[in-house]
């Protein structure tokens, strides 16, 4: 089954871009996953073609305005999640993404400027997604940061199925460090249990690095990571939901 990616953009010669290489471009060819674009000013109405406007209120700018992307965003077919790039949507997730790979297919609008008239996403059922605490000049590198990450689940795309089931926050911890040949580099060695052969202590030996640079580097994944083990049984309450009685 194909995967579909439709990417509705200002700039469509950004796609493939960077996955017409390596893993994404064969898959790409091998015809795993499909990509069209559609060009957003395809959908202006007016003799100049515009796409934008002057923000209502005044500010400095300009913003996407709505009956021009619902035209485009009309013209996609149904039947697969549409996306809207913008740092005010929903942090992109690897769950996220696992659920978007394991579908048909995903559009994503990608915005420029001051980004979209908010009432796209009342308009449309387009979901506002970010890839991330900064600002970018437009939603294209996240589509394709996006489509990147789904690639690489689609079936048959990466080599080793198992490679995709112990990377970082799949199993809501940063993976542990990796090491390969020279054993020793500028007087630096490769830890003793990678080299001991001792199957179950160099998996006692990854689970406890993963752990320790989770709590150290990720603060956040680790509180989630240790509420979600201590959590009661459904069904039972609580401590805290007592006291607060
Ligand atoms: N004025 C907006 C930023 C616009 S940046 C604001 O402050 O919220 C222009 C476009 O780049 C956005 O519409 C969006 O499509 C894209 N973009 C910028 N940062 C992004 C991010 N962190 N995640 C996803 N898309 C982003």
């Amino acid at each position: 089954m194909t995967f579909n990616a439709s990417v509705l953009t200002l700039y469509p010669e950004m796609f493939p871009g960077p996955l017409g290489t390596s893993i994404a471009g064969r898959a790409l060819r091998e015809g795993a996953w499909a990509l069209d674009t559609v060009q957003i000013r395809d959908f202006a109405t007016d003799k100049h073609r515009s796409v934008d406007d002057t923000p209502a209120g005044g500010g400095a700018g300009m913003v996407l305005r709505a009956d021009v992307l619902a035209a485009a965003v009309d013209s996609i077919c149904g039947g697969v999640p549409m996306l809207a790039m913008s740092p005010r949507g929903k942090p992109l997730t690897q769950a996220r993404v696992r659920e978007i790979a394991a579908g048909p297919g995903v559009a994503v609008l990608c915005g420029r400027f001051e980004g979209f008239d908010e009432r796209i996403f009342e308009g449309r059922a387009v979901e506002p997604v970010s890839i991330g605490d900064y600002i970018l000049s437009g939603g294209e590198m996240g589509a394709l940061v996006l489509l990147d990450a789904c690639i690489r689940l689609l079936p048959g795309v990466m080599g080793a199925p198992s490679s995709g089931v112990e990377e970082s926050f799949e199993s809501g911890l940063l993976e542990y460090p990796h090491y390969t040949r020279p054993v020793t580099w500028e007087g630096r060695t490769i830890p003793e249990v990678l080299r001991s052969g001792d199957h179950a202590r160099i998996a006692a030996w990854r689970k406890q690095m993963a752990e320790t640079d989770t709590r150290l580097r990720r603060p956040d994944l680790w509180e989630r990571h240790v509420g979600a083990r201590v959590k009661p049984p459904s069904g039972a309450r609580h401590p805290s939901e007592d006291e607060q009685l």
